[in-house]
């Protein structure tokens, strides 16, 4: 897989690089789009380095308003970087435009190719070497949040639909259970039953919205620790990337995913649920750095709400890998039989582990509530 050189260089020329390319290889380890990270030297001693991306059209089929999306919020980011005297070419993304002043190229075969300043002195982390990145990853994402609070959330794109409408969800598990196309139900009983009785779970936030009891936010979407630059020298998280499932949402449900899978104790898909929990230590630590970094910008009822987000999100992916596994296991890769309904369970352990967990979790988020 992958795009031949020749053809990314015929791709960069249409880019507004200035220089001569010296070298071009992939970059990072995303499993979306394909990243190629060029060098670009100019005059006798200095050179530049960006990334180019091919954004996924079988994912994203509307790259125009992704793009847009993107646009839209790094152009306020750099505005808020440059008000706090930060570094706006390593602290936001920066598109680069092509040689005709569009955000984006879409080339002969109908792909679609972005541009950005790549991020000088950075890593990114695809598993915690230390809890201390795990801590800059929730500084990093809450003030993501908290530079975002004044964007207008509603006029962004829904670049997947019903992304975390969890009711939605929940009518399709609903759905499968009763089509049973494989035959599977019978033998997920348990699995089925955990679910129906947490149903709760796939209204609470819907009803809070309705009620405007909590408010629609820029929300990111995919707040792994490696959309996270980590900055090589400090250790410090500068800067979010991945911003193609940037979409208006609730700031719980950021919050949530990230202790879904970032204070997990085991794999997504640990067949032996006595190693999964959540663990209370990662959590205070997700807790401490997040609330330190966009406390003051999210109200009392959303903070109140971000142990719910945790659950609510576990139960959800927990779902949706029901129902996949009942549907015959087509949107999510397996690598075996009974691997969607593995990480089902892991999933389900978790949200009885976080329900055990409850009090603990909430006395947390109030300890670091400004
Ligand atoms: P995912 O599987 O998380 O959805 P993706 O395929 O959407 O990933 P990105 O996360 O956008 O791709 O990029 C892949 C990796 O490339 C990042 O994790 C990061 O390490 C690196 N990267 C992306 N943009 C930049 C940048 N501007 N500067 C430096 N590195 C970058
Ligand atoms: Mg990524
Ligand atoms: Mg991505």
């Amino acid at each position: 897989t992958g795009t031949p050189k020749e053809e990314i260089k015929r791709i960069a020329d249409q880019f507004a690089f200035t220089g001569e390319l010296v070298s071009c290889g992939p970059c990072g380890s995303g499993h979306i789009n394909e990243t190629y990270m060029l060098r670009y030297r100019i005059g006798e001693m200095g050179s530049i380095k960006v990334i180019l991306q091919k954004i996924n059209r079988e994912i994203f089929q509307k790259p125009e308003e992704l793009m847009e999306n993107i646009a839209g919020v790094t152009g306020h980011l750099k505005k808020k970087v440059l008000q706090k005297s930060g570094d706006p070419e390593r602290e936001v993304l920066n598109l680069i435009p092509t040689k005709e002043g569009k955000a984006f190229l879409t080339d002969e075969n109908g792909e679609c190719w972005r541009a950005y300043i790549f991020i000088t002195d950075a890593v990114s982390y695809d598993l915690a070497e230390k809890p201390e990145d795990f801590y800059e990853s929730a500084v990093a994402f809450g003030k993501f949040q908290e530079m975002l609070a004044d964007y207008p959330a509603e006029t962004l794109h829904e670049t997947i639909k019903d992304f975390h409408d969890t009711k939605k969800r929940f009518q399709t598990l609903k759905n499968a259970i009763e089509k049973d196309s494989c035959h599977r139900a019978a033998s997920v009983k348990e699995e089925i039953a955990f679910a129906l009785q947490h149903e709760y779970l796939a209204n609470v936030f819907g009803e809070l919205l309705a009620k405007g009891e909590v408010p629609l936010r820029v929300t990111h979407n995919d707040t792994k620790l490696n959309n996270v630059m980590i900055d090589l020298e400090t250790g410090k998280g500068i800067c979010v990337v991945d911003l193609d499932t940037v979409m208006p949402g609730l700031a719980m449900n950021d919050f949530g995913d990230s202790i879904r899978f970032g204070a997990s104790t085991a794999l997504e898909d640990e067949k032996d649920l006595s190693k999964v929990s959540c663990d209370m230590e990662l959590y205070e630590i997700y807790v401490k750095g997040f609330l330190e970094s966009c406390g003051d910008k999210l109200s009392a009822k959303e903070i109140e709400m971000l142990p719910m987000g945790a659950k609510v999100m576990t139960y959800e992916c927990g779902i949706r890998f029901l129902t996949d596994y009942l549907e015959g296991d087509h949107y999510f890769k397996i690598d075996r039989e009974e691997h969607n309904l593995d990480r089902c369970r892991t999933q389900f352990k978790l949200v009885a582990d976080i329900e055990q967990k409850w009090d603990t979790m909430q006395t947390i988020v109030k300890k670091y509530q400004k």
